[in-house]
């Protein structure tokens, strides 16, 4: 049994060059469940799309950057002496590391005299960074690639983004994340000698959505009385089938179910019960003969009970069913590329 995630390869592959296109000096950010399609896969995307550098989330996530694309591997957290001293892939040269503090800063070149920096402005966005006042004394030290700023989303950054280019002059180099492309090419008119890469993850892997597809297997399909108890929780169910299909807590399947609850109450339920204690009450994310049945009872770790209405047919065990996720959280048994 699985839950696989189906994706049309030259579809795919068609939409990431177009973003590259759109975008060009743009990082790929490969990070977390790598976008639902793994972190190897998307590195090996990277390479064929001939990119110079990808971006990590993490410096656990460095080593394996490193071995599976040959170029340069920004690292997206900071550098931060108390936690990252010791790691091995300091030395390593295809490395960019993220700094926000002078301090942080020199324990890394005690390691490695030449590390590879950029340095971090602290925006709206709160997270990491050096606040803009002390911001171009540290970048002159820094002798880095570049500033990055990492930006809440939405639009309207350009203000923002002009407010640190314009207190940091000599810096050529901003890597920008959350920005869109009418944004790109407003910052690239008002600064034209002045180079914006943007960092992007989401849009790059997940922009095409017809270009891929969650499915799942029935793995059984059952009809069922009224009043019928079934599940852990021995519920009492309506008439119609049970039908046992693969996904479940362990794919992510359900991680977003108070958003798709259909009714305000049913979404007030959802939020005071926790996801999946409210996962019965809402729909499922699987479509089954046209319909997005119910859940019979919050999903297992590895499949998932639904409840199809009367007078829907049936699927026959073997079949697939589309299965509607959000793919930062989505764990498939297997991506199938075609
Ligand atoms: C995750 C992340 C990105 C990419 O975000 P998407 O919304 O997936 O494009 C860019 N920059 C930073 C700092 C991030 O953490």
């Amino acid at each position: 049994m699985a839950l696989n995630l189906h994706v049309d390869g030259a579809r795919w592959r068609d939409a990431q060059a177009d973003t590259l296109r759109q975008r060009p000096g743009l990082v790929p950010v490969i990070k977390g469940n790598g976008y639902g399609f793994g972190r190897d896969l998307l590195c090996a995307e990277a390479e064929r799309l001939g990119v110079p550098m990808v971006a990590v989330g993490t410096y656990a996530e460095l080593p394996g950057a490193l071995g599976t694309f040959a170029r340069d591997v920004l690292v997206l957290e900071p550098y931060r002496a108390a936690i990252h001293h010791d790691l091995p892939q300091l030395r390593d040269t295809r490395v960019v590391h993220t700094v926000t503090a002078p301090d942080d800063l020199t324990d890394l070149r005690s390691v490695q005299g030449d590390a590879r920096v950029v340095v971090e402005g602290l925006t709206s966005m709160g997270r990491f960074g050096m606040p803009l006042s002390s911001l171009p004394g540290f970048v002159t030290t820094a002798r880095g690639e570049g500033v990055t700023l990492h930006l809440p989303l939405g639009s309207g950054h350009v203000a923002e983004i002009s407010r640190f280019v314009e207190a940091v002059p000599d810096n050529r180099t901003w890597f920008l994340s959350h920005v869109t492309t009418a944004e790109l090419a407003d910052l690239q008119r008002r600064f034209p000698d002045r180079e914006f890469r943007p960092r992007v993850g989401t849009d790059l892997w997940l922009g095409d959505k017809a270009a891929y597809e969650v499915r799942a297997h029935v793995l059984e399909a059952r009809p069922i009385a009224k009043g019928e108890r079934v599940g852990y929780r021995q519920r009492p169910q309506p008439a119609g089938h049970l039908v046992v299909v693969s996904g479940g807590t362990s794919h992510g399947v359900a991680m977003e179910s108070p958003a798709a609850a259909a009714t305000v109450r049913q979404r007030a339920i959802a939020v005071a019960e926790g996801a999946l204690e409210a996962a019965h009450r809402v729909r499922s994310p699987f479509t089954v003969g046209g319909v997005m049945p119910r859940f019979a009872e919050p999903p297992h770790m590895q499949c998932s009970l639904l409840l199809l209405p009367e007078g829907v047919a049936p699927p026959a065990v073997g079949d697939t069913v589309p299965v509607r996720m959000r793919l930062t959280t989505a764990y498939p048994d297997a991506v199938v590329l075609s």
